[in-house]
């Protein structure tokens, strides 16, 4: 099933004409509207009359969250605040938060991208989805509730925390779908299983999982506690919030971004080159239909690879491969780039170890020094102390061979590492720069 089928298998010309019909409308309204995009294009020295193709686009500044602070809290809104109905903020993972504002048709084109996400991991109006991402400030909630209530589907808003009402709840409400980042679902997983409760018979069919980065082990552990399908969901609040990018059931080999609305791009971090498709870049969006506030050639901080070879669910719009990382989640230890769910896909891959683990870097002596704490199954942890040797030893050896870096690791007692309701926060980083 596709929810907006016309629209979500427009033949790539097609496509692109429509891009780039939209794209010079909105180039219009920010350089007319928008102090700050007037100053960029005219300081980067490109006049509109200048976008001619699509590809012509390369030319124009990128935006960045810096020019998003600057201009904290409303300063690049294209719209009068009369006509704005909502305004959200980012979780603020690094500095001051960004807002972002919506006018009622930004609400509605959001809810249409949610509801078409569900419609991609098999929803219909008979499904119940348990809405656990946190509702406020964060666009999560709000996101997904207004999707699954365009759909026909039936919401339970149920925001983060109290996990165990969570737990009752999923059985005693028996939703078929489940929304959440994928740490907080392990964590229902983990906090169920100590209830005594089998996580596996609930009637809960598919996870609609995201707002942080998770390996594809992290995938299989997930859809193996929960016995369900877990797919992944993108989405970053300055583009719109969730629903930005989805995972299809039928292909599940990267993300569909839903390109009638948004352009993307991706780009080597360094030079600001786009790069060729199917090449690791960062990714860079730009709104074609938001009127609160649009955002030109806005740089994500996702690492991620373009796909365009065609999908067996029928869509025609290009994937987005699983994030690896943000460029500045980024480690570089010693000189070598790590990141965090690199860490994560070769813990997975060794037995009776959890998926909770933890990243210290730090410094000694002038060099970067990284440890690890992951979690070991009860069965392990009682082992004696040389079996539980060999496995950091095992660990260090898998990471070094794999990833090329030196690490120490220390297996932790179950359940001692904390857990998150949100988005997971696994480096600490002790460095002094
Ligand atoms: P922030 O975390 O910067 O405060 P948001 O709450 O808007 O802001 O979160 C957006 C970010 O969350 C994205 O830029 C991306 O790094 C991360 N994210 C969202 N969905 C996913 C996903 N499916 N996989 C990996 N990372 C994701
Ligand atoms: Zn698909």
């Amino acid at each position: 099933m596709i929810y907006n089928e016309e629209f979500e298998t427009l033949p790539r010309e097609v496509l692109e004409a429509l891009q780039f019909k939209r794209l010079k409308q909105v180039l219009e309204r920010v350089y007319h509207t928008v102090g700050f995009y007037k100053r960029a294009f005219d300081n980067a020295a490109v006049s509109l009359d200048d976008i001619k193709t699509l590809d012509d686009m390369r030319r124009l500044p990128f935006t960045k969250k810096e020019d998003l602070r600057e201009n904290y809290p409303f300063g690049l809104f294209a719209a009068p605040m009369s006509n704005i109905v909502r305004l959200h903020a980012s979780s603020g993972t690094t500095g001051k938060p960004t807002v972002v504002g919506y006018t009622q048709k930004d609400i509605d084109t959001w809810s249409r991208l949610m509801a078409r996400s569900f419609v991609a991991a098999g929803l219909t109006k008979n499904d119940i989805v348990h809405n656990a991402y946190g509702y406020g400030l964060f666009t999560g909630g709000l996101g997904v509730h207004y999707g699954a209530e365009r759909l026909g589907a039936s919401v339970i808003p149920m925001s983060g925390g109290s996990t165990k009402k969570q737990i009752l709840i999923l059985q005693d409400f028996g939703p078929t779908a489940i929304c959440c980042t994928p740490s907080y679902a392990l964590y229902l997983a983990e906090q169920g299983e100590e209830m005594g409760v089998d996580m596996k018979s609930l009637k809960l069919r598919v996870g609609i999982l995201g707002a942080e980065p998770w390996s594809d082990t992290m995938k299989d552990e997930i859809e193996e506690r929960l016995n369900i399908r877990a797919l992944n969901i993108y989405g970053l609040s300055e583009i719109m919030g969730p629903g930005v990018a989805m995972e299809c059931k039928e292909g599940r080999n990267g993300l569909h971004v839903f390109e009638d609305h948004f352009i993307v791009e991706s780009i080597d971090p360094a030079t600001g080159e786009v790069v060729p498709d199917g090449e690791e870049g960062e990714l860079v969006f730009t709104t074609l239909t938001k009127e609160a506030f649009p955002l030109i050639r806005y740089r994500t901080k996702d690492m991620s690879r373009l796909m365009r070879e065609p999908c067996s669910c029928g869509r025609s719009l290009t994937r987005m491969d699983r994030i690896s990382g943000r460029s500045d989640d980024m480690l570089i230890i010693r000189g070598v780039n790590v990141f965090p769910s690199q860490i994560e896909s070769v813990l997975l891959g060794i037995e009776g170890l959890e998926p909770h683990y933890e990243l210290i870097v730090d410094r000694e002596d002038a060099l970067d020094t990284l440890e690890i704490r992951v979690e070991v199954s009860e069965n392990i942890f009682s082992d004696e102390v040389r079996a539980l040797q060999n496995i950091e030893k095992r660990i260090s050896k898998d990471i070094k061979d794999y990833l090329g870096v030196t690490t120490k690791v220390k297996l932790v007692q179950p359940k001692s590492l904390e857990r998150f309701e949100g988005k997971a926060q696994r480096v600490i980083d002790k460095r002094t720069l």
